[in-house]
């Protein structure tokens, strides 16, 4: 198959790389050509990565990169696309448009994808004269490592592109879910009930932060817990996210005001060196507030 990537960061260069392996001639496309050459020296460190640790052969990895062209030209790009995924960035105009002109220059049949991780696909799709071949795949980062992509299913997407999209994700090793089109899909919006919910709890005195990760790592085997992880992620970002999805899904997503008074003060998490936890060289070095240090 040929495969078109619009956008050679963080996620472009990812879902570049695994549909490569995966035997598929890809065109990975940007805005400028240092962008995209950075991209293809970024998907060959992470293949030299995975020969080192002899998860991939010398052969695969030449073979992959073989397949991997990369250009500056759109029209060149999708020209003979069997798959368009586009990462560009997060704007929903921006990626109307991405369609529309994916529209105009690649085959009629071509599946047109976004990577959208929160904006409605179903609008993003509305940009086709034909939106039932558009679809959501939404991809998580590291894209070579982490193995869920949500297939979203927009209101106007046909069967014929949901079977398709999952067997590209199959084909790429990764493992399919398939998600009607709503506000935070299935990962975000499990994560963000988890996390707003372990916030509450802190805020009313149930437990300190890290009593409450502890719950979640320990007991139910979370590789980390949801403060340490709203943390990571960055409070800001996660009250942003939390008040989209109050919007689309009502108030059990409200922000707690213990999350909008460290984020006014500027405590954002591990980015700022406090947010629930003091942070330093990236790494936790102990609980902001009051709940001594229990690490
Ligand atoms: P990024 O900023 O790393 O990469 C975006 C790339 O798009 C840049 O290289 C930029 O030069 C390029 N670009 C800008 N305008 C363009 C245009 N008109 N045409 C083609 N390329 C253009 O961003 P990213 O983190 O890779 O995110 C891309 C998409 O993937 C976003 O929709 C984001 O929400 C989604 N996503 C990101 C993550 C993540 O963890 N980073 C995870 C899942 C989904």
């Amino acid at each position: 198959m040929r495969v078109a990537v619009l956008g050679a960061g963080t996620m472009g260069h990812g879902i570049a790389q695994v549909s490569a392996m995966a035997g598929h001639e890809v065109t990975i496309r940007d805005i400028d050509g240092e962008i995209v050459a950075d991209g293809i020296d970024a998907i060959e460190g992470n293949l030299q990565g995975g020969v080192d640790r002899d998860k991939v052969t010398a052969e695969e990895m030449a073979a992959a990169l073989d397949r991997i062209s990369g250009t500056t030209d759109f029209a060149e790009a999708v020209a003979d696309a069997d798959l368009v995924v586009e990462a560009v960035p997060e704007d929903v105009a921006l990626k109307k448009q991405t369609f529309e002109d994916v529209a105009a220059a690649a085959p009629s049949e071509a599946v047109i994808a976004s990577n959208t991780s929160s904006l409605p696909v179903t609008e993003i799709v509305s940009a086709l004269d034909d939106p039932g071949r558009g679809i959501g795949l939404h991809f998580f980062n590291p894209v070579h490592i982490m193995e869920l992509v949500e297939v979203v299913v927009a209101e106007q997407t046909s069967e014929e592109t949901v079977a398709f999209a999952t067997d590209f994700v199959a084909d790429v090793g990764k493992t399919a879910i398939e998600i009607r089109d709503t506000a935070g899909f299935a990962s975000s919006r499990l994560g963000v009930a988890l996390g707003v919910e372990a916030m509450r709890m802190v805020e009313t005195g149930v437990a300190s932060p890290r009593d409450v990760d502890r719950s979640m790592e320990l007991g139910y085997n979370h590789p980390m817990g949801p403060i340490e992880l709203g943390d990571v992620v960055g409070l800001d970002v996660r009250l942003d996210i939390l008040e989209h999805l109050r919007e689309e899904l009502g108030e059990r997503f409200r922000p707690p005001q213990i999350l909008r008074r460290k984020v006014r003060a500027g405590k954002l998490g591990k980015k700022t060196g406090e947010g629930f936890y003091v942070w330093e060289d990236g790494e936790i070095v102990g609980t902001s507030g009051n709940w001594g240090d229990e690490r």
